[in-house]
């Protein structure tokens, strides 16, 4: 008999993030239909604990049988039709998706750029958005290709003063920090499960705000994904009415995954993955390396970036971290590539001794 033997691996990357046993055993368990009334009370179940995390009382919460870009390809292709206008704020790689998404939607994207890493403030959102009046603001709150994070009111803020729909990426931040989606006024936002939920990757929570919504039932041209065109799904999930498959055994992984949030308390979660973080921040520093990002507040709790030192060689250091250590990180990408470690902090890696434990093997296969 063949059976299969991955590699146990300590996965201190980007994502996916350590998965904890209990998760692995909920995806084990026997498979029901999909319109078998167990399978809508665990959906009933994960979307009462999406939306504590979401921070939101929209009714529209809902789980997308994709990874996070079908949430993203989602939003941009229910909430901008063609020929409307839609400004992206980018500063890293995932801006820049969401912008070609948009582009190849059919939308007129007008990209506020900035150098990778950077963030924007609401003076600068404001300036542009009181030009460009869009109908659609997007950006990410987490970019994971730098590891800089944005603050949501300052472009929500300006958004709503023109009116757009606004669009948040939270793939990385979703479970690993406090999200409020009310409170920040977002109307649209993604995630995945493979990151702070500690999940497998394959599915994508999304929620939508009610005017949001009352917009999309208004459109003139329907959803040009049939897949992702949330009218859609809202009626399976709704009325119950046959849609698409949905992958059953990664209902129950996020069910598990929830639910051991539940158990621990979102706050003390929320709290665990700070403390680790800076720990983390202390020990990096007191080996004289450096953040990417300077400024503490503009920091991804889970997801850490520091400056490959002078003169090493990020990939020899990864491999080494990989093959002495089992341990999972990723590299800078793009106008990074060869600059940055990232590091993720997450779920049940998420703690002071691992943090530290991460530390001492970095500084093993940095040296010779
Ligand atoms: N947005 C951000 C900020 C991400 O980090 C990622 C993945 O790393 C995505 C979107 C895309 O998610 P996925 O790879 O699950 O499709």
């Amino acid at each position: 008999m063949s059976v299969i033997h991955p590699p146990r691996r300590l996965l201190f990357g980007p994502g996916p993030s350590q998965v904890e046993p209990r998760v692995y055993q909920a995806m084990a368990q026997p498979m029901v239909g999909l319109l078998d009334p167990y399978f809508f009370e665990i959906v009933d179940e994960i979307r009462k604990d999406l939306r504590v995390l979401f921070g939101t009382q929209n009714p529209f919460v809902h789980v997308l049988s994709g990874t996070g870009s079908s949430g993203m390809e989602s939003a941009l292709a229910n909430f901008v039709e063609p020929g409307q206008k839609l400004v992206v704020f980018s500063a890293g790689y995932f801006g820049e998706r969401i912008a070609e998404m948009g582009r190849r939607h059919g939308a007129n994207v007008f990209v506020c750029q900035k150098p990778w890493g950077e963030t924007f403030t609401e003076a600068q959102a404001r300036e542009v958005l009181g030009r460009e009046i869009p109908h659609a603001v997007a950006f990410v709150h987490a970019e994971t290709s730098t590891g800089a994070l944005q603050d949501p009111q300052a472009i929500t803020a300006a958004a709503h003063g023109c009116g757009a729909i606004t669009i948040m990426d939270c793939v990385t931040s979703l479970g690993a920090m406090p999200i409020h989606i009310d409170a920040w006024a977002v109307d649209v936002a993604f995630s995945c499960t493979q990151k702070g939920l500690s999940c497998p990757p394959g599915l994508s929570p999304i929620t939508v705000s009610p005017a949001a919504l009352e917009k999309l039932r208004a459109r003139n041209t329907p959803c040009p994904i049939w897949y992702l065109d949330l009218k859609l799904i809202l009626d399976y999930y709704e009325a119950h009415r046959y849609h698409h498959t949905p992958p059953v055994s990664s209902f129950y992984a996020l069910r598990e995954g929830l639910a051991a949030i539940r158990e621990e308390g979102a706050e003390k979660r929320f709290a665990r993955h700070q403390r680790a973080h800076e720990e983390f921040v202390r020990r990096i520093e007191g080996i004289n390396l450096s953040m990417f990002v300077p400024e503490c507040a503009r920091r991804i709790p889970n997801l850490n970036t520091v400056q490959v030192p002078e003169g090493v060689d990020d990939v020899k250091t990864r491999k080494r971290l990989i093959a002495e250590f089992g341990i999972e990180i990723a590299g800078g990408f793009g106008p990074l590539a060869g600059q940055i470690f990232r590091i993720g902090l997450m779920g049940p890696l998420a703690t002071e001794d691992n943090a530290a434990m991460f530390v001492g093997a970095l500084v093993h296969c940095l040296g010779d």
